[in-house]
């Protein structure tokens, strides 16, 4: 049999549906955030990265670099196993201190990313309690439709951010055990679901929460908490789940919740028991990154006003910037040719690095450019990338809002 012919078959057929994703080559400079260099296939050059989870850049902050070297150099780089196996490493346990107190949780769960966190841990929390049913948002991240997947248990989708469609099912359900899994921040159109609404259902029907804050720990709440943080909501929601990955800049997952809950996930999540540990060297440099945006807001509030000032430049200068109440700058395309075709002028002509958002990451016809201000981008970057756009905008025959009314 010629096995190879279903790889091509499956590769042929993302190259018809437009997409067949690229990679580019990439080199992060440590203090020069968001300058990095792109080893293209004629050489290196430099370029501005405008659309990195990255969101604080703390992945180059010197209290992070630091701890993560020093870790290393005295512990060594692995883990050494699975926790059962190698025991848990000291800065794992102090990290799972740092998030319980993040969150004002009991107990905290570390695992190898984001994505198993919610994959082992929704299913694991689902299965253990008896006739769950789970109400998931139409619009929550894959890693977390797998896990009401694996769970096995029966399922509603609510629509997105709909309540009203939400107790409609919660009132449907009946009296049996209800879990509800939802984001606080969709990270595709940068919209907050009403964290406080949830629970008022949650607690009238008698609902378990479970809250994704991915891409809200460390940018929002007064300690960066998140969205159930800066919305006094922590109390109420049962697991909050949240990514070292991104605004801590580093690698890992985890889950907040009870005493009794956290250590029943530690006992019987196969996601967790079945893999090694993360390294000492990451506990240590997330920590540092949680420690030091539990106590400093520079980073928040410039983080704001970046964003705030690259959707005001951008639309004046007649770009479609699809409305978003965070720190994610949407910008429409609507098609998905144009939009590779964007980032590829974006890159190659003004050393831009943006990656095209198409299906199935969002809907046919609404494919876009994502793009993540940082603290560290400057004025003149943000000037560079709207005449950036604007160059490819017209190059390519996309519509650009008049000026004018633009600026009204
Ligand atoms: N949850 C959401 C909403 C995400 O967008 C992502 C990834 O981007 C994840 C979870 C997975 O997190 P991680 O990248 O740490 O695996």
């Amino acid at each position: 049999m010629l096995y190879g012919s279903y790889f091509a078959q499956a590769l042929d057929r993302l190259h018809e549906e437009r997409r067949y994703r690229v990679f580019a080559d990439l080199e992060r400079l440590a203090g020069r955030f968001p300058h990095a260099i792109w080893h293209s296939p004629q050489g290196a050059r430099d370029v501005v990265i405008w659309c990195s989870n990255d969101y604080l850049g703390m992945g180059q902050h010197p209290k992070v670099v630091a701890a993560m070297v020093e870790t290393a150099g005295r512990m060594g780089t692995g883990a050494g196993g699975t926790r059962n196996i190698a025991g848990n490493n000291h800065p794992l346990v102090e990290l799972e201190r740092e998030l319980a107190d993040l969150h004002r949780k009991d107990g905290a769960l570390v695992f190898t990313s984001g994505y198993v966190s919610n994959q082992t841990g929704i299913a694991t929390i689902a299965r253990l309690i008896p006739n769950c049913l789970i109400l998931s948002d139409a619009l929550n991240h894959n890693s977390m439709i797998e896990g009401v997947r694996q769970a096995g248990t029966e399922k509603k989708i609510f629509r997105h951010n709909d309540m009203a469609h939400l107790e409609e099912l919660l009132v449907a359900a009946g009296d049996r055990p209800k879990l509800i899994v939802f984001e606080s921040l969709y990270s595709m159109d940068g919209d907050i679901a009403p964290v406080h609404m949830i629970c008022d259902l949650a607690e009238r029907y008698r609902a378990m929460t479970y809250c994704d804050e991915v891409h809200a720990v460390g940018m929002y709440g007064p300690r960066g908490g998140g969205i159930c943080e800066r919305d006094g909501a922590l109390a109420r929601v049962d697991v909050v789940e949240g990514t070292l990955a991104k605004a801590f800049g580093c690698l890992g997952g985890y889950i907040t919740g009870s005493r009794e809950l956290i250590d029943a996930v530690r006992s019987y999540a196969p996601g967790f028991i079945f893999t090694t540990a993360l390294p000492p060297a990451i506990c240590a440099a997330a920590a540092a990154a949680i420690r030091h945006l539990k106590t400093s807001n520079l980073e928040r509030e410039r983080h704001q006003d970046r964003a705030a000032r690259t959707k005001v430049v951008l639309t004046t200068a007649g770009l479609p910037v699809m409305p978003s109440e965070t720190h994610i700058v949407p910008v429409l395309v609507g098609n998905p040719e144009k939009c590779k075709a964007a980032t590829d002028l974006l890159l190659e002509r003004h050393g831009i690095y943006i990656q095209p958002i198409n299906y199935p990451t969002v809907p046919r016809g609404l494919e876009r450019l994502r793009i993540t201000p940082s603290p560290y981008h400057e004025d003149a970057l943000i000037d560079a990338l709207a005449a950036a756009l604007v160059d490819v905008w017209e190059t390519l025959g996309l519509p650009l809002h008049s000026r004018a009314a633009a600026a009204e």
